[in-house]
């Protein structure tokens, strides 16, 4: 069934400059948080990094969405634009041949010229289409939830605690914001059975702003479990197939540009195909303008991710040692900028 769930995300310049492009920017942006950046405080209230958008450009910033709203928007856009939507219809295989979709429940669609499969992180049609991929789970994830909030700022606010700790809240809009709090996945079925007010009361000792996001809840069951993996296709396209967004490239959302690298794939995609003479020809460009970026983007998070989430303690010692510095580096301070705009191209570019 097509409906408005999930977290709050950051929506960078990369991906602003879609949304702009489908003329979608203004509209979510009125229900969305502008933010100037990003900050991380260590326990004892040192700031480990900040970040500064309009420090690459005066008008530079990310938004804070309710992942929800923009699914909302590009829903309404899709029946606006007379897409024909098959609700749940959980697409389990694809006939190449005869360009047939089979749901799992016997059910066909079809005759398409072109499978796009998006079906994100978790892929079936991957698996079942025989794709070669590297998929890696994370041993951590999140618990998180979405509510209303006191915590009035223009940040995505981080609090963490060597490698095991790392909590956040991200303003998606007045007064509402998106809150996680990360885990090893191996610990949340303990979790899950302690006491909540305990836990809770943790919580917020540790992160005070978020009080008010969280005593309204009543138990574990009012907070959302996820683990993270990191997807890599090696070609992901043949003949009538092509695979965009975490289907194709998942990673862990430290860097915060998954639904970034999604919309862009599916703008690119589009008008790849708008343009060219054959789907094959289509395909094969798309893969080429697409592979750097994203190679880019999966090797970075897989870099840092276990600065921020891991068994390791000397990782932890390190990034806090360091990454203060970082960002007053001329050269570095402005790299960390583009990365985290979702302006970077590959290692040595951006745009
Ligand atoms: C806690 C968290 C925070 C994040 N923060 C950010 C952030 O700040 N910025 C950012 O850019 N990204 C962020 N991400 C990542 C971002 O959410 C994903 O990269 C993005 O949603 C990928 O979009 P997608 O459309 O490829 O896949 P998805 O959003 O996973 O959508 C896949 C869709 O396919 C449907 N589907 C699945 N299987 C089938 C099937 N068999 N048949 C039919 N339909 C199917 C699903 O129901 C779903 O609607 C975050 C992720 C998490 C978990």
């Amino acid at each position: 069934m097509c409906r408005p769930i999930g977290a709050g995300i950051m929506i960078q310049s990369s991906g602003q400059r879609v949304l702009q492009r489908i003329g979608m920017l203004d509209e979510l942006a009125a229900t969305s948080q502008r933010l100037e950046g990003m900050t991380a405080e260590l326990p004892n209230g040192r700031t480990l990094v900040k970040l500064d958008f309009p420090r690459l450009h005066p008008e530079a910033y990310a938004l804070g969405v309710h992942r929800g709203r923009l699914f909302q928007l590009l829903l309404s856009r899709c029946h606006r634009a007379g897409v024909t939507l098959y609700n749940g219809f959980r697409a389990t295989e694809f006939d190449s041949i005869r360009g047939e979709l089979k749901s799992s429940q016997g059910e066909t669609r079809g005759r398409f010229d072109l499978l796009v499969v998006a079906d994100g992180s978790r892929s079936e049609l991957r698996k079942s289409l025989g794709f070669a991929a590297k998929v890696t789970e994370y041993s951590h994830g999140a618990l998180w939830t979405t509510g209303p909030c006191d915590f009035k700022a223009n940040w995505l606010y981080q609090r963490v605690d060597g490698t095991q700790r790392l909590v956040g809240l991200l303003p998606i809009g007045p007064r509402e914001c998106s809150y996680f709090w990360g885990l090893p996945v191996a610990d949340w079925p303990t979790i899950l059975q302690s006491d909540f007010e305990r836990w809770r009361s943790r919580a917020i000792e540790f992160c005070p702003p978020s009080a008010s996001i969280l005593n309204p809840l009543r138990s574990f069951a009012d907070l959302t479990f996820g683990s993270y993996r990191s997807v890599a296709l090696r070609v992901p396209f043949r003949e009538n197939v092509v695979f965009i967004g975490d289907a194709s490239h998942a990673t862990s959302p430290h860097l915060g540009q998954g639904a970034n690298l999604a919309l862009e794939d599916a703008e690119a995609l589009a008008s790849l195909l708008f343009g060219s003479t054959s789907i094959g020809n289509a395909l094969q460009m798309f893969y080429h303008q697409r592979a750097r970026k994203i190679r880019f983007y999966r090797q970075l998070t897989a870099i840092l991710s276990p600065f921020f989430q891991s068994h390791s303690v000397w990782r932890g010692c390190i990034r806090d040692a360091t990454l203060p510095l970082m960002p007053r580096l001329p050269l570095v301070g402005r790299q960390m900028l583009y990365t985290l705009s979702g302006l970077k191209e590959g290692w040595f570019d951006w745009s």
